[in-house]
């Protein structure tokens, strides 16, 4: 029960939202799930200006997403796509609004990012990040 990057005391509750959890990437059942909070610093690469934030995952047990397509419960949330080249260089930021996010996402990487992060359009937390494998 902490924050596995900073030591944190992580914050157990009954979910007050959709989230969603950062593990398996499936939205939350307000009133219904329990869920972990802590603080997360999504980069890994040790040139990147960290941006740690507050992330959601199950209190339960729940299997990680590592599926090669945007996860389905997405598609209905606010999303904006950063994308980035290697050493943590923001190169473009998109909301997606109305578009289809697949092709939003695909035009990030096909400008030369070498990853994109996705986060919550409305309160900007960390959901999850896409990294090619070609
Ligand atoms: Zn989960």
């Amino acid at each position: 029960m902490r924050s596995p990057q900073y030591g944190h005391p992580a914050h157990r509750e009954l979910a007050q939202g959709y989230a969603p959890c950062r593990v398996c990437l499936r939205t939350f059942a307000a009133g219904e799930e329990e869920r972990i909070l802590f603080t997360y610093q999504p980069f890994h690469d040790p040139d990147s200006v960290p941006a740690p934030g507050p992330v959601f995952i199950h209190a339960g047990d729940c299997a990680r997403y590592d599926a090669a397509e945007l996860p389905p419960d997405f598609r209905a949330l606010p999303l904006v796509f950063e994308a980035y080249r290697a050493g943590g260089e923001l190169v473009a930021r998109e909301r997606v609004g109305a578009r289809n996010p697949d092709e939003v996402l695909a035009a990030l990487l096909c400008s030369g990012a070498d990853y994109v992060h996705i986060r919550n359009g409305e309160a900007g937390c960390f959901k999850a990040a896409i990294r090619p494998t070609y």
